[in-house]
């Protein structure tokens, strides 16, 4: 198949690029590289630079390459960020979307994947969360993501484009080419291993006093190879016809901040030192996913499921590219194709 990758630069994308790649589909990634990285998407898939604002070269790359599926990683995915500038985030993870939505259906391409996120739940009711908890999302971030699947359906509905939306628990890892590198970067694991590296005096912990055994945020980690397999499922779904659905993406368990911090001391031998710091806007205490939906229905089988295994991977990667992709070795974005 023929697969448009918007936001194939990305972490996450570009670990699925990865994946795609190696399954022999036509990849065609487009990024506009605010975020994402040239270097993180090797020389033999095609890259378009773009927007998806811009209706005009997204119909071409959707026209040239005889796109059959759509997946969408291109979203501003920080909460923090999200409560301070709002307007950025509903402008490029809804109406942006809304746009891409658009130029498919103009060029007749009606099967899409979405990035979608835990963060549509808010504080959710009961643990673990199931497809069907209620979603109450408490930052725009999540509001955002929530409209999106919203939007999907009804556009599933009247112009009977079928989409898969993922909801991402907490991706972390790294696969041997491609590993996290954000700026600013904001995520747990990444702040611990950098800790761990030296390149960052402490990790400030936000927030002790959430009602959990040690006071600190629960969330569930999984490994962005493992989302990335679960892209290929939800393609190949579509591809048999399987109708617009959403599913869960987590291991089911649960780790605090402590833990992950206890966890990444043990892989790297290294002292982590921490500092108490207040909590963050929009940070739900508890956040485990059930995935039974997708285990039973896709098939989906996480294969990196240990705390400590997903640390190793991101902590390799780390120390192989100690300025992430800056200084990725030269010969290494050639190597997956083969
Ligand atoms: N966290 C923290 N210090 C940091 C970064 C994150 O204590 O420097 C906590 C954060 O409050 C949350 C958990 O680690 O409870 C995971 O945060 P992350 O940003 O990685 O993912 P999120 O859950 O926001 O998607």
């Amino acid at each position: 198949m023929s697969i448009l990758v918007a936001g194939g630069a990305g972490y996450i994308g570009s670990v699925t690029v990865e994946r795609l790649s190696r399954a022999g589909h036509k990849v065609v990634v487009y990024d506009n590289l605010s975020r994402g990285h040239r270097e993180a998407v090797p020389n033999q898939v095609t890259f378009v630079q773009g927007d998806i604002a811009d209706s005009a070269t997204l119909e071409k790359a959707l026209r040239e390459h005889k796109v059959d599926a759509v997946m969408h990683f291109c979203a501003h995915s920080q909460v923090g960020e999200s409560v301070k500038e709002p307007f950025m985030y509903y402008q490029n993870n809804v109406q942006n979307g809304i746009n891409l939505l658009g130029a498919m259906l103009r060029c007749d391409v009606k099967q899409f994947i979405f990035s979608s996120t835990a963060a549509v739940f808010g504080e959710p009711d009961a643990i673990p969360i199931t497809e069907e908890t209620a979603q109450h999302p408490t930052n725009p971030y999540g509001r955002t993501k929530w409209m999106f699947e919203q939007i999907l359906r009804d556009c599933s509905d009247a112009h009977g484009l079928r989409s898969i939306s993922l909801r991402y628990f907490n991706a972390c890892g790294a696969t041997e080419l491609c590993g996290e590198d954000h700026t600013p970067e904001t995520h747990l694991i990444p702040i611990v291993l950098d800790v761990a590296a030296g390149k960052r005096e402490s990790l400030g912990i936000f927030g002790r006093d959430y009602p959990t055994q040690d006071g600190t945020c629960i969330r569930d980690y999984v490994h962005v190879s493992d989302l990335a397999d679960a892209h290929i499922k939800a393609l190949e779904a579509l591809g048999k016809g399987a109708a617009t659905n959403i599913y869960n993406l987590g291991n089911g368990q649960g780790f605090s901040v402590l833990e992950v911090v206890q966890a990444a001391e043990e892989v790297t031998s290294r002292k982590i030192p921490c500092i108490n710091s207040p909590r963050r806007a929009g940070d739900p205490a508890r956040l485990v996913a059930s995935s039974d939906r997708i285990r039973e229905e896709l098939h989906w089988n996480p294969q990196i499921a240990d705390l400590r295994r997903i640390i190793e991977t991101a902590w390799k990667w780390k120390l192989e590219h100690p300025n992430g992709y800056g200084s990725a070795p030269a010969a290494a974005k050639d190597r997956f194709a083969s």
